[in-house]
């Protein structure tokens, strides 16, 4: 329930009080927090608005650093995306739901299959076991995801793993940027492996020119590693 929905005095007699602009601020403040997380330093970002339901991506490991900002931030997280399948982007999906049954686990179809396998994840390459719940929800091209009246769309960008994904928004209608969270297709100043188990190079590439690069140019991309950048930055390398 939103603070609008409470009873209060204050407001009833006509005066702006303070959980108006609490709600007002968090009607327009997307925060985007970012955690490198586990052995490879895998990007999680926690999405969310103040004190609001939270969705969780590429939960790589260190569960703890993750529950630690969760509490500290009086986040509900409610949706947890894996970008793919891979050990390093899932480590920590088995915990978190432990912790947050209610979570939502969403991995596109494709990549639906390595959440529970060590050997199809790929984490016994790095010397773990890692086996995740099932996922809740899997996802296809252009589904919707919807959090605190933002919607995220489901961009399926094959290539890294059969089922690697983009969560692409526009929806910030205050005049900020478009976002892309890009997982392992597309970093700052280069694209990810396609030699792994599922790889293709020529999906990759068409991946991000016949996707990615069709974006808004102004789209600030946040990957699966490294540093964000924008969707006109890596046209620009790519010349
Ligand atoms: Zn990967
Ligand atoms: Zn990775």
């Amino acid at each position: 329930m939103g603070c609008m929905d409470k009873p209060c005095p204050e407001r009833d007699a006509g005066f702006f009080c303070s959980c108006f602009y609490l709600e007002l601020s968090s009607i327009i403040m997307l925060d985007i927090q970012k955690l490198e997380v586990g052995p490879l330093d895998a990007c999680c970002y926690i999405v969310s608005l103040k004190c609001s339901d939270a969705m969780i991506i590429d939960p790589g490991g260190d569960t703890e650093t993750i529950v630690g900002y969760l509490e500290e931030n009086k986040l509900r997280p409610v949706i947890l995306v894996n970008t793919h399948g891979h050990g390093d982007h899932i480590g920590a999906n088995k915990e978190l739901k432990e912790k947050f049954p209610d979570i939502q686990i969403c991995i596109h179809t494709d990549d639906a299959e390595m959440l529970e396998d060590p050997f199809k994840n790929l984490s016994l390459l790095g010397g773990k076991r890692y086996s995740s719940p099932p996922a809740c929800r899997t996802l296809s091209h252009d589904e919707k995801i919807k959090l605190n009246g933002y919607e995220f769309r489901v961009l399926h960008l094959p290539g890294h793993t059969p089922g690697g994904i983009g969560i692409y928004t526009d929806s910030t209608d205050n005049g900020e940027a478009p976002i892309l969270f890009s997982g392992d297709t597309l970093f700052a100043g280069g694209y990810g492996r396609t030699d792994l188990p599922g790889g293709s190079h020529n999906h990759l590439l068409k991946s991000i020119k016949e996707c990615i690069f069709k974006l808004d140019e102004n789209t600030v991309i946040y990957p699966g590693h490294g540093s964000s950048t924008t969707v006109k930055a890596e046209k620009e390398r790519f010349k």
